[in-house]
């Protein structure tokens, strides 16, 4: 897309172009930008891992926006009963205030990953310089809380762009996305949440839910032997998508 913007400037550089050329060339540029910055598993910018290609029954649960005090230790204790693992993609300040929630989730055997420092409205906006010491100063605190390195990020919004994708890079990162988003920050009647997930359910799947409203705590038992009753099994994001969640 940038290329054939680049075409048609040069050519309208040297010969007269017709100007609805213009209009096309960057309308499909920047059309091509925002949905690719827009859908995670537009694969424009960054590759994104949403989900992997097995025909077994297995997902893997991501709980973002924690750690929250009122919510996340009592949906530790759900997945304790259960023996399930789940990954936590933490903020950033949400973990400088809350260690000893995180510490009891790595140590639970639950996946920590890094979901930004500020998860700022503003952060498809930010430049490299500024996305990769979102990136960093995460990490560094994750590495400080559990003793490992993060591997797994996920964008604030499932935004990729130019600068996260250069960030993550040199992070060496690897983005974690979702194929199934329960919009449990939205749908507030739980029956409709719950049918919307089991719907999507498919082999492979990376199901996306928060972990910083106190919803979740009476809807997490249902759904999860909702789960399990469709014969699906719960397994940890590092074993379904096969690569290591700490380099260290
Ligand atoms: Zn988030």
């Amino acid at each position: 897309m940038f290329f054939m913007t680049f075409v048609v400037v040069v050519i309208g550089w040297f010969y007269p172009v017709a100007w609805w050329w213009y209009v096309l060339a960057f309308g499909t540029f920047f059309g091509s930008v925002i949905y690719g910055s827009f859908n995670i598993n537009s694969q424009v910018f960054v590759p994104a891992v949403c989900n992997v290609p097995v025909s077994k029954n297995v997902l893997a649960l991501t709980f973002d926006d924690g750690p929250q005090p009122d919510v996340t230790p009592r949906v530790l204790d759900i997945l304790k009963e259960k023996n399930i693992k789940a990954t936590f993609f933490c903020i950033g300040y949400k973990l400088e205030k809350n260690q000893a929630i995180a510490k009891r989730a790595a140590e639970e055997g639950h996946i920590i990953g890094n979901h930004s420092y500020s998860h700022s409205y503003y952060f498809d906006f930010f430049p490299k310089g500024m996305v990769r010491k979102e990136l960093t100063k995460t990490n560094d605190l994750i590495k400080k809380i559990t003793g490992k390195f993060p591997r797994f990020f996920r964008p604030p919004y499932g935004v990729t762009n130019f600068s996260i994708a250069d960030a993550v890079k040199m992070e060496g990162e690897t983005v974690i996305g979702w194929n199934i988003r329960s919009f449990d920050t939205v749908i507030k009647d739980p029956q409709r949440l719950q049918e919307r997930i089991l719907s999507k359910l498919a082999p492979g799947s990376i199901l996306l839910l928060h972990d910083h409203q106190p919803a979740l705590i009476d809807f997490l038992p249902g759904l999860l032997a909702a789960i399990e009753e469709r014969s699906f099994e719960i397994v940890p994001l590092d074993q379904l998508i096969g690569e290591p969640a700490y380099s260290n």
